[in-house]
């Protein structure tokens, strides 16, 4: 499947707001989305002076935005709003969750990958494992428990250790735990809402699939 390849700053300056779609280099950049508020390409200003928008592009942006900060296709975004539409509970909350559980997302959020491709490119180049077994699948969803860990001959790679030695890596969040000597990490118990950092309204993207 074709992936973007193109510059994910562009992807940024067209949602208005900073997606952090190169992780923890974010935070030490010059953002473009801070020195042009408009979205790119020629008719960008002219965009940026339009009247409000209207509700289904509020859904279609908002649903745009999730898809892009996890990195997923809308095929894959389309499958994974399906389960989560079928889990108990409600749904724009179950898909944030399904989104967080996979293990590309939690690569990176354990700090072994500075953003979100870099650890999708880990898990395809068979260099994670969990529970023992390696997987290269990026979707995989992890459950409570599971360990995730570098194989032996991966600890060492310079973007593992360019990562885990970033000064602006954010804490780890409650819901993980990392032995960074190992290289080993752990699922504690799957995150609910509350635990995940994400500025979204779910709410819109689950009536832009109910449409
Ligand atoms: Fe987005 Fe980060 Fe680029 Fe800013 S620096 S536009 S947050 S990817």
């Amino acid at each position: 499947m074709s992936r973007y390849t193109g510059p994910v700053c562009k992807r940024c300056r067209r949602e208005g707001e900073k997606l952090f779609l190169k992780g923890f280099k974010c935070y030490t950049e010059k953002c473009p989305v801070e020195r042009r508020q408009y979205p790119p390409g020629h008719l960008g200003p002219a965009a940026a002076r339009r009247r409000k928008q209207s509700d289904y592009a509020m859904q279609l942006r908002e649903k745009q935005k999730v898809k892009r900060i996890y990195g997923l296709h809308e095929k894959q975004f389309r499958n994974l709003f399906r389960y989560a539409s079928g889990r108990p509970g409600m749904t724009g909350e179950n898909l944030i969750v399904a989104l967080e559980s996979r293990l590309d997302n939690v690569v990176f959020r354990l700090g072994l990958a500075a953003n979100r491709r870099q650890a999708r490119q880990l898990v395809r180049h068979r260099h994670v494992a969990v529970n023992g077994s390696v997987v290269n699948v990026p979707s995989y969803r992890l459950k409570g428990g599971d360990e995730i860990a570098l194989r032996e001959g991966s600890r060492e790679l310079d973007v593992v250790e360019a990562s885990l030695g970033a000064r602006t890596r954010p804490p780890l969040m409650d819901w993980l735990a990392l032995d960074e000597k190992r290289r080993v990490g752990r699922v504690v118990r799957i995150p609910v809402r509350g635990d995940i950092p994400l500025a979204a309204q779910e709410q819109l993207i689950v009536e832009l699939y109910s449409k």
